[in-house]
């Protein structure tokens, strides 16, 4: 192959590229890498286990009628997280010869799913890794799944006295629910709960701490934030609990700075902080033995090791390693024993595990090809050919003039604005319109790929490349799949999960199925900054093109909604076996058209029925066949029963 060959530029793109384009080596942590063929590898067990060819597996998967979207859970990266989780404290304990040991909960508000849920205790049985309830309704799921007596169950959130009952008499089943409490109304409840059947639950505070976090939820902390106690709740807490005798159940000091911690420094001083409150409440005279630092330990969406909002500017090892340290000093310059940890780390243990898989079903971008020369062209037109002749004899091997380039496009838009007025009134002709326009896009192209990559470029001329963009229009909905996305701005890492060793020389974003303008995915990770355009390759309609929105197993499922009605993908859990072999061990339906419509309250059997008496009407008036009337319905009989997206 030669360099004038246009396949040149090919070859000399590697997947390796690819992998730095994306920022796969950076986020992907031991669980994604690029094969040789161009496509996504997953490791589900990192660096121990075999990988599995995305492409292949999902070809498998269509194979049983599982096409995209479709929602890929790897459960042994779950279980990789929660050994390497527990690793991380075990390595921490041994290194600062801590004198007790963590015992960590899942809090269900991450991934409430069943299937992840009853994974999650199996994964976590050695460890005696319990769940935090968030509500009654989780309350009630922590309750059944969890039957290890030494596995905690933290009640958090809200709670009124059936809630309080409830774990007090959990209690005598022989589990170990401690209820913490949030609000300083609740101390009154849970005494007089007690005092009602004549038992207590183990008691937990919550403490509103000063130390800030940053970012997106650095409200969930400081003195306005919506839970915990204050210093003078606590002391009253303290004093209340004494004088009905419950002081003895007072087991746990919880804190919460917040999801998606970025800095390191900020959990430092929560640590801190919460550390001498532990040491005064020991003072006080309560048993403790507990301290839970709560969530917001975070994921490094972009990769990029910063404090930035979609990273961390620390590891995992890190993140224990702090919380043991800061503990292990505050205890010992103290005196007093140090306290079994709980961390509630839910986003850094079900973000990696679930994949994201959907298809472009086309893509839609402004016409830039040069529409070749008719005779007697009109004035506009044959202006607009110049401009672009000038703009194409411009040598990009050379220094290129901005103001030339900014000259040119200001011409064009110019001949552009002619054609415009020309057409109102009735001067050029449709065909001559688009010529028009097709030939100021062309120039438009053309002065994106002559200019230098440099501050000095003026907006408008950056703006560009955007005009010239495509949309890849998605078979899948944000609302449902990637609600952060819309709701918060949340990044994650999305790319082709294959033709990676081909250069994309596109660039583009993506629209979803619904009818609603912010259905989209146009932001980016772009190693610490983000970007409006992701390189993509062209799409080519018979072939299928799958993108992947990784990192997404934490929030996202249950936050999705019914917009449009789009309901859930269908989702399937997938598990390694020996012999490079794999094994489906769920396959989970995704909504079909009659579930959406029953969770607005329509009947799709009624639903139906109007329709069948519609057609027998049409029938008799002669305006519709029987065998068409037929067709009709068993189309709409069908689609109730399919998912709700698109399926070729
Ligand atoms: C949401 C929440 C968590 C989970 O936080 P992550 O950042 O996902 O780890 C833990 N504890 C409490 C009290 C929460 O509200």
């Amino acid at each position: 192959m030669t360099k004038s060959d246009p396949n040149y530029q090919k070859s000399t793109w590697t997947t390796q590229n690819s992998s730095s384009l994306y920022g796969l080596d950076r986020w992907g942590e031991d669980y994604f890498s690029i094969n040789n063929s161009g496509n996504i590898n997953v490791h589900p067990k990192g660096k121990k286990g075999h990988s599995l060819d995305l492409i292949h597996l999902l070809k498998e998967l269509k194979g049983r009628n599982l096409k995209p979207p479709l929602l890929i859970r790897f459960d042994d990266i779950l279980e990789d997280r929660i050994h390497k989780l527990h690793q991380a404290f075990e390595n921490a304990i041994n290194k600062y010869d801590y004198a007790n040991n963590y015992k960590g909960v899942f809090p269900i508000k991450c991934n409430q799913q069943r299937h992840v849920l009853e994974k999650i205790i199996t994964i976590g049985k050695k460890w005696h890794f319990g769940l935090e309830a968030g509500s009654k309704a989780e309350l009630l799921i922590a309750l059944s799944l969890v039957d290890d007596p030494q596995s905690l169950l933290i009640c958090n959130g809200y709670k009124d006295k059936r809630y309080i009952e409830t774990a007090i008499l959990a209690r005598q089943l022989g589990k170990q629910p401690v209820v913490v409490i949030e609000q300083y109304d609740e101390v009154e409840r849970i005494i007089s709960a007690s005092n009602e059947l004549r038992a207590a639950p183990l008691i937990g505070i919550r403490a509103k701490l000063s130390s800030q976090s940053s970012g997106r939820w650095k409200s969930s902390t400081g003195e306005k934030s919506k839970f915990g106690l204050s210093i003078p709740e606590i002391l009253k807490t303290v004093k209340h609990l004494n004088k009905a005798g419950l002081l003895k159940e007072l087991s746990l000091l919880h804190f919460h700075i917040g999801s998606q911690i970025n800095d390191i420094a900020v959990l430092k001083n929560a640590l801190q902080e919460a550390g001498q409150i532990y040491v005064e409440l020991k003072r006080l005279g309560a048993p403790m033995g507990h301290l839970d630092v709560g969530g917001g330990l975070g994921v490094d969406y972009d990769g990029s090791k910063t404090s930035s909002s979609a990273s961390t500017n620390y590891s995992l090892q890190n993140y224990a390693n702090d919380v043991v340290a800061t503990i292990q000093e505050c205890c010992m310059s103290n005196n007093i024993e140090a306290p079994i940890l709980i961390s509630e780390s839910g986003r850094s243990l079900s973000s990696h595990f679930s994949v994201l898989i959907f298809n472009v079903l086309g893509t839609s971008a402004v016409q830039t090809d040069i529409p070749p020369l008719t005779k007697n062209e009109s004035l506009i037109v044959k202006n607009l050919r110049d401009t672009l002749n000038t703009l194409n004899e411009i040598d990009n091997g050379k220094k290129v003039d901005i103001s030339k380039l900014q000259e040119a496009w200001n011409d064009a838009l110019k001949f552009k604005e002619d054609a415009l007025a020309a057409f109102r009134l009735g001067f050029i002709d449709l065909t001559t319109r688009a010529t028009a326009e097709q030939l100021t896009w062309a120039c438009a192209k053309r002065i994106t790929t002559l200019l230098p990559n440099s501050q000095l470029v003026p907006e408008e001329l950056k703006a560009l490349q955007a005009a010239l963009a495509s949309t890849y229009y998605s078979n899948m909905s944000i609302f449902r799949s990637a609600p952060d996305t819309w709701a918060i701005n949340q990044l994650f890492p999305i790319m082709p999960i294959h033709r990676l060793d081909i250069q994309p020389n596109q660039l583009g974003h993506f629209a979803d199925l619904t009818c609603d303008s912010d259905g989209k995915l146009s932001t980016f990770i772009d190693n610490g900054q983000t970007k409006s355009l992701l390189e993509l390759h062209p799409f080519k309609p018979n072939d299928d093109y799958w993108i992947g929105l990784f990192l997404g197993g934490a929030y996202q499922e249950v936050m999705g909604n019914l917009h449009n009605l789009f309901g859930s993908t269908n989702a399937v859990h997938v598990r390694l076996k020996k012999n490079k072999s794999y094994q489906l061990d769920h396959v989970v339906r995704g909504n079909t058209k009659s579930d959406v419509l029953e969770a607005m309250e329509h009947d799709a059997e009624e639903l139906l029925e109007k329709l069948r008496i519609a057609s027998e009407l049409a029938i008799q008036k002669g305006d519709l066949k029987i065998n068409d009337a037929q067709r009709l319905i068993e189309h709409i009989e069908t689609s109730l029963r399919k998912i709700t997206y698109l399926q070729e």
